[in-house]
């Protein structure tokens, strides 16, 4: 339950907790200013003035503890994987991952030859929305947003995306649930 007293009559919204929190997340996302290539320059261009990411509550953080997005826009080279996995690891969950550009996506022009390329950034981190292109418009970029606003809006705190993907992964590698991991059980 929230007051409004923005028109000076004050009021009150009922909501659920969930729609709450989703509507604070989605409306304020916080990607790490860091870019691996050519699609970067697209993505500074998405910040610039004339596409204005800040309306849309899109303002990039200098430090990944303070980012809950992160845009993969670029070639992900297989030196520059480890960083990028630690840097992953060091956002504070709920986290996402925007893949930006072939490259990014699938290896790109490297696909076939690029001995020193990752061919795609899902196979070290977890990805939520793939932008295809090369590289992407600004626009494309922005359309990839409000895909993740969308995949956000349905989230709900009963069941963390950490522990979705987590269950996610082990049933993929055919993996039994371990017990830890199960909910608990409630006896009366
Ligand atoms: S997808 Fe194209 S524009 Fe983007 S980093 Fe790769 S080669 Fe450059």
């Amino acid at each position: 339950m929230i007051t409004l007293d923005k028109t000076g009559e004050g009021g009150v919204v009922i909501t659920k907790l969930d729609d709450l929190l989703n509507w604070a997340r989605l409306t304020s996302l916080f990607p790490m200013g860091f870019g691996l290539a050519c699609c970067a320059i697209e993505m500074m261009g998405a910040y610039s003035s004339g596409y204005d990411m800040d309306r849309f509550g899109i303002i990039p953080r200098a430090s990944p503890r303070q980012s809950d997005v992160m845009i993969v826009a670029g070639t992900v080279t297989f030196k520059m994987a480890d960083r990028i996995r630690r840097l992953y690891e060091q956002m504070p969950e709920p986290r996402y991952v925007v893949s930006m550009g072939s490259c990014s996506n699938c290896g790109g022009p490297y696909w076939e030859h690029g001995y020193h390329v990752v061919k795609g950034v899902d196979r070290i981190i977890p990805v939520d929305v793939y932008v295809p292109g090369c590289p992407p418009r600004p626009e494309a970029l922005i359309g990839g947003f409000l895909k993740l606003q969308e995949i956000i809006r349905k989230e709900t705190i009963r069941a963390p995306r950490a522990v979705q993907q987590i269950m996610a992964k082990r049933a993929q590698q055919g993996q039994p649930v371990a017990d830890a991991d199960k909910a608990p059980e409630i006896h009366s």
